[in-house]
């Protein structure tokens, strides 16, 4: 009796017994979270993870695929492959997460859990801009891949690249992706007769990577003959995809107009109350937990306030948060010290052209404010990317 009451927790539960780390969402962040947490626990303890999609794609190679440099079937990597890392992986659709009963209904049934990683991302609300569903985009895979077959026939004409509103992923996507197309019509011998425009709701570009970032993008788009129209979020798209409105009164015809869609909460966890009605989950910044003990959120869905702006939504940080929560989750079950504070720092990589990428990051929770950077494009960067995207394929990262 003595022995089992030494077992128990403040809560009655018993320490010895196996805990259940379940993670929601098998993109960026619940991957890294699940790797990092079964490589700290032992076997006694479970991971499961849970993905409505058995096959989840890298958007971060959508800006070259579009444009013919990546291969359609090399941007994807199958969940089930991480049953080799003894994570559990369930193919079903969440549809509740009760943090009060600690429960999680599924398509394939009710999951309980000890410790919650909520890493559902960012969802796309294709109607808040009426037209956007049935324009191109590149924020999906299933977009990137007609945007890709629209670009190949094109010979003459003027694309359009159109945010709406912020945040939206990958906040250097809009300009890369413009200097992308840029690169891939001057290689076609079509540059002359194609025009390129990036409009965003911003005052100017990646903000977000402080002003002299911003004014490095400024001036890379000019020089590449890119016009960029800030404080202009698209509003409209017509039906048949050529017109374009925008936030300043001002309108546009196009060959091409690909949106990037309006970014919110998914439905699911906004109905689990995790986000106290706010348009983010709130976390504690420096262990990314919830309101509710052992529940915690990362990567898109999350908000960690960062200076004048939060952490960017990419899945770098994704990932950075998703080791973070399994090393303090870790040191709850294994009863070892708590490990130091998120720190905010990421890399990603901006990419100009088939040939060169920079990089785009920083320490965003530094005291003091943001100390970010944009370094120049080369080619020892775009080795970088291409590394990074065969660990990504790996499950490294
Ligand atoms: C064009 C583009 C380029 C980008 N480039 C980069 C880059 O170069 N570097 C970088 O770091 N980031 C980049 N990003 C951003 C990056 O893709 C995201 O920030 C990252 O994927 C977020 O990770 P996450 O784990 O928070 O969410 P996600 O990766 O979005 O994962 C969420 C998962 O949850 C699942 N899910 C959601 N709802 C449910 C449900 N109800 N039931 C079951 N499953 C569900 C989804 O299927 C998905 O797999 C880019 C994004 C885009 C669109």
């Amino acid at each position: 009796m003595i022995l089992a009451r030494s077992c128990m927790d403040a809560g009655g539960n018993s320490l010895m017994a196996g805990k259940k780390v379940l993670v929601l969402g098998g993109g960026f962040g619940g991957v890294q979270a699940a790797i990092s947490a079964r490589a700290a626990l032992d076997s006694t303890h479970e991971v499961t993870i849970i993905d409505r999609n058995r096959v989840t794609h890298l958007c971060g190679m959508n800006p070259l695929l579009i444009v013919g440099e990546r291969e359609t079937d090399k941007a994807g990597r199958s969940l089930g492959r991480l049953a080799n890392r003894g994570i559990k992986y369930l193919e079903a659709s969440i549809d509740l997460i009760d943090t009060e009963d600690r429960k999680v209904a599924t398509s394939a049934g009710t999951l309980d859990f000890d410790y919650l990683i909520i890493a559902l991302g960012a969802q796309y609300d294709w109607d808040a801009v009426p037209g956007a569903r049935g324009a191109y985009s590149f924020y999906e895979f299933a977009y990137a891949r007609r945007l890709r077959r629209r670009l190949s026939r094109l010979k003459r004409g003027k694309i359009v690249i159109a945010a709406s509103k912020p945040p939206y992923k990958c906040p250097p996507a809009p300009f890369e992706t413009a200097m992308i197309i840029n690169w891939w019509a001057r290689k076609k011998g079509i540059r002359k007769n194609i025009e390129i425009s990036v409009y965003i709701p911003e005052p100017g570009p990646l903000g977000v990577a402080g002003k002299a970032a911003s004014m490095q993008v400024r001036n890379a788009l000019d020089q590449r003959g890119i016009e960029l129209v800030t404080a202009a979020g698209v509003t409209e798209v017509a039906p048949d995809g050529r017109e374009a409105s925008f936030a300043n009164g001002s309108s546009t015809s196009a060959s091409i107009i690909a949106t990037i869609p309006v970014h919110r909460l998914p439905d699911v966890v906004a109905a689990s109350g995790v986000a106290n009605g706010k348009p983010w989950v709130p976390v504690n910044r420096t262990t990314l937990e919830t309101s509710t003990s052992n529940v915690f959120a990362i990567g898109d869905v999350n908000v960690v306030p960062a200076g004048d702006f939060a952490i960017p939504k990419a899945g770098v940080f994704a990932a950075g948060q998703g080791k973070k929560v399994s090393e303090i989750i870790a040191s709850r079950i294994n009863e070892t010290p708590t490990p130091g504070p998120y720190d905010g720092v990421g890399f990603c990589f901006m990419t100009y052209s088939g040939g060169r990428s920079a990089t785009v990051g920083g320490e965003f929770l530094a005291e003091g404010g943001p100390d970010t950077f944009l370094s120049e494009p080369t080619v020892s960067g775009m080795k970088s990317k291409e590394r990074f995207e065969r660990d990504w394929r790996s499950f490294k990262i």
